[in-house]
């Protein structure tokens, strides 16, 4: 009977405590701060992943094709899109929150989530009339953002190495300032839709970069799509480049996972499993976070210790936390900073 009482106490007390546990700490290298509509009228749906891409029959516009693709809602593993702004940057918290992580977050309501501590702030950049150099100079040198990213030149249909993007990487290699920059998918359709019209496949290619990364040696930078779907140009920059990583945004989630798992194992199985970062590439749907950390954990490729490279360490490398920052990560759960 005491024997029994001793199981059954130590069982409430071991439940007890993994229920106040956090999970160990996430390092999202890509959050966005976006208003609700962005992605079209809320709610917006997608099947997350999804099994098959979207065909466009040219009877109606891509568009209207497209919004369609979005208010699908016939899969199991649907995520939909709260209808507010509001709602949209509370569920974004508290799946940040749920998950334990910390997130390089960009975009224009930035300003919104800053009151969580979970937010590391990002300068978004994209080249338009308002931008010069002595104005991110300026937003860099205020010791307000940790990364100037996402750089998303390639829906400007411009290179990394473009003259008119490298007084920024310049900007950025002086003050010692992570570049994040899209490499990758954009929306299907992209160049046929309006607000993402100059978007070129053709810039997917990492090696674009090359020219860039041979200027600016001490450029820190990630490629935030990995490049997707250009695995040997990646691989092939990774290789001759050993100071790029690479940011894994919503391949985890936005297409077929046993790609996804395809790319991810090859870029891995090649000797870079330390230069992966995880990234949701969160825009509207809060729930895109949880996904894309469930595709890591649940990633039988891959080690504990890799998916903890992923999900972390990598991260926590690339950007220099300090001891300290990552003490508090690691607060309330079963792990030390340095275990
Ligand atoms: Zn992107």
């Amino acid at each position: 009977m005491k024997i029994f009482t001793f199981y059954f106490l130590s069982f409430i007390i071991t439940t007890f405590l993994t229920a106040q546990e956090k999970p160990l700490p996430v390092l999202d290298m890509h959050l966005h701060a976006v208003p609700v509509d962005m992605n079209g009228p809320p709610p917006v749906s997608m099947c997350a992943p999804p099994l098959e891409m979207p065909v466009w029959d040219q009877k109606k516009t891509w568009g209207e094709t497209f919004v369609e693709y979005l208010k699908r809602t016939d899969c199991d593993n649907v995520i939909t899109s709260p209808a507010t702004n509001e709602d949209l940057i509370a569920k974004t918290l508290s799946a940040l929150q749920e998950h334990n992580v910390y997130g390089i977050t960009s975009g224009p309501f930035l300003k919104n989530y800053l009151s969580s501590d979970r937010i590391i702030p990002s300068l978004f950049f994209e080249l338009n009339d308002g931008i010069t150099p002595e104005t991110v100079r300026d937003e860099l040198s205020s010791g307000k953002y940790r990364v100037l990213g996402e750089v998303i030149i390639q829906y400007n249909g411009i290179s990394p190495s473009d003259p008119k993007f490298e007084p920024y990487a310049a900007i950025a290699e002086e003050l010692d300032i992570p570049v994040g920059i899209h490499m990758g998918p954009g929306p299907p359709g992209a160049g046929y839709l309006p607000p993402f019209a100059g978007y070129r496949a053709k810039l997917d290619s990492p090696l674009l970069i090359e020219d860039l990364l041979l200027k600016h040696p001490k450029l820190r930078i990630y490629i935030m799509h990995a490049g997707w779907p250009l695995l040997d140009d990646m691989l092939a920059l990774l290789y001759s480049y050993p100071q790029v990583y690479v940011g894994i945004g919503v391949i985890n989630y936005a297409i077929p996972r046993k790609e996804f798992y395809y790319y991810l194992k090859r870029i891995v199985d090649a000797g870079f499993g330390k230069r992966v970062m995880f990234g949701s590439d969160q825009m509207v749907w809060p729930d895109a976070i949880g996904r894309g950390i469930e595709a890591i954990e649940n990633a039988d490729f891959l080690t504990e210790e890799q998916k903890r490279d992923i999900l972390y360490n990598n991260a926590a490398r690339f950007l220099r936390l300090s001891e300290e920052e990552k003490k508090e990560h690691f607060k309330g759960t079963s792990r030390q900073a340095d275990d």
